[in-house]
């Protein structure tokens, strides 16, 4: 039978998690997994449950900014309350939420942890439909280990029959008046106790065992927080980087360029170090800038005889070398050769081979146009010709 009256959740998260916290972290409810803070995903199954009217959270009396930052992109529509500052202890901290909640004359109250991100509305919902059959309800496992008592040197002196443990979790529901009786006279009593339910118990309300889910882990140590920091990361979005890249080579005598990896016969040359390729000068900036890793004057400099006259698909094998080495897939490139002379359109499809081949992809990823700069310009005085580059870098996941 279903207590006329609100029904509210009661978030602890004014303890200080400094079993989960790296050095110089703060508390563990306000860390990020994956979309958004602990807290603020133990939070959100309670606003978006239809039988749930307000969430109010206990928090400590350092944490009101941390707060209002991981709860600013929670849906409010008046659901959730302002947080109350909480006490010494657990169980002082629901004490000072049970009491803050109690002018809303709630008829249930659910309790649960904030370092338990992972709730589900099908765990909220098997709470309350005992509930309302129960003084109180709470979500627990039973015990699928077998366990050990340990004397000595950790030996063991006996099995412990596991029949009939159960493993409580949050949340733990309760009609609100009889929780609110029952914590002020453990209160006053001086018991301490680590759940709620406990503290029905110690009142002598029947508590009745719901099933939980494994899923909803309370987040307690550092590798608690590393792996559902890594369960959590974002998939499916695969961490892109683009890198764009410029190069200008000034005509001087001879007979042909060099372009996109291809020999152009022209009526002069370039001066150059190296071959004087622009194209793939520039391509070859595009992929260290998306990686950040310098750019070519960097890795091969035009002092160095080695270089002297080289044959420019080398540095962009370099570079490309380098993405690979860091787990990075091409996507694709794209080239912009500005120049009045020579014509490319009779190269381009061997240009775009070329490319393709020393990138290690499609030829249909590679992009190549050209264009004069109407005659206005060094490139369009004919003084000399420039590429732009782009290229686009995949990594599978977001980098650990
Ligand atoms: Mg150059």
């Amino acid at each position: 039978m279903t207590t006329p009256g609100p029904t509210v959740a009661l978030i602890v998260a004014a303890g200080r998690g400094t079993r989960a916290a790296a050095a110089g972290q703060g508390p563990k409810q306000y860390a990020a997994i994956g979309r958004s803070t602990v807290l603020a995903q133990a939070i959100e199954p309670f606003l978006l449950h239809g039988r749930i009217d307000a969430v109010c959270t206990v928090i400590h009396a350092d944490d009101h900014d941390l707060y209002g930052a991981a709860t600013a992109s929670l849906r409010r529509d008046g659901k959730l309350l302002l947080p109350v500052t909480g006490g010494a202890t657990r169980q002082q901290s629901v004490l000072a939420g049970l009491d803050a909640l109690s002018v809303l004359t709630p008829a249930r109250v659910l309790i649960h942890d904030a370092a338990r991100p992972f709730l589900t509305a099908a765990v909220i919902g098997r709470v309350l439909a005992a509930l309302d059959r129960a003084p109180a309800a709470i979500a627990a496992l039973p015990l699928t280990d077998t366990l050990k008592q340990a004397g000595a040197g950790d030996t063991v002196t006996a099995t412990i029959p596991r029949e009939g443990l159960w493993r409580a979790q949050t949340p733990q529901g309760f009609r609100f008046d009889t929780i609110l009786t029952a914590h002020r006279r453990a209160a006053s009593a001086g018991q301490d106790f680590t759940d709620d339910a406990a503290v029905a118990e110690w009142s002598a309300q029947g508590v009745q065992l719901v099933l939980g889910d494994a899923a909803n882990i309370k987040l307690t140590t550092a590798e608690d927080m590393a792996m559902a920091v890594a369960a959590h990361a974002p998939i499916g979005m695969p961490d892109i980087r683009v890198g764009q890249g410029f190069d200008v080579h000034r005509f001087t005598t001879g007979d042909h360029v060099w372009l996109c990896g291809v020999c152009v016969p022209h009526s002069h040359g370039v001066e150059a170090h190296s071959d004087g390729d622009v194209a793939l000068h520039a391509l070859t900036d595009a992929l260290l800038g998306a990686i950040a890793d310098g750019d070519i004057g960097v890795h091969f400099k035009n002092t160095d005889p080695r270089w002297r006259g080289a044959s420019s698909d080398q540095f962009l094998a370099d570079a490309v070398a380098r993405v690979t080495a860091r787990g990075g897939m091409i996507s694709n490139a794209d080239v912009t050769v500005l120049c009045e002379a020579p014509k490319i359109s009779a190269h381009r499809d061997a240009m775009r081979a070329r490319m393709a081949a020393i990138l290690g992809i499609p030829v249909d990823r590679v992009g190549l146009k050209a264009t004069t700069t109407e005659q206005l310009g060094f490139a369009g005085r004919r003084e000399g010709l420039a590429a732009m580059a782009i290229a686009t870098v995949l990594f599978p996941a977001p980098p650990k």
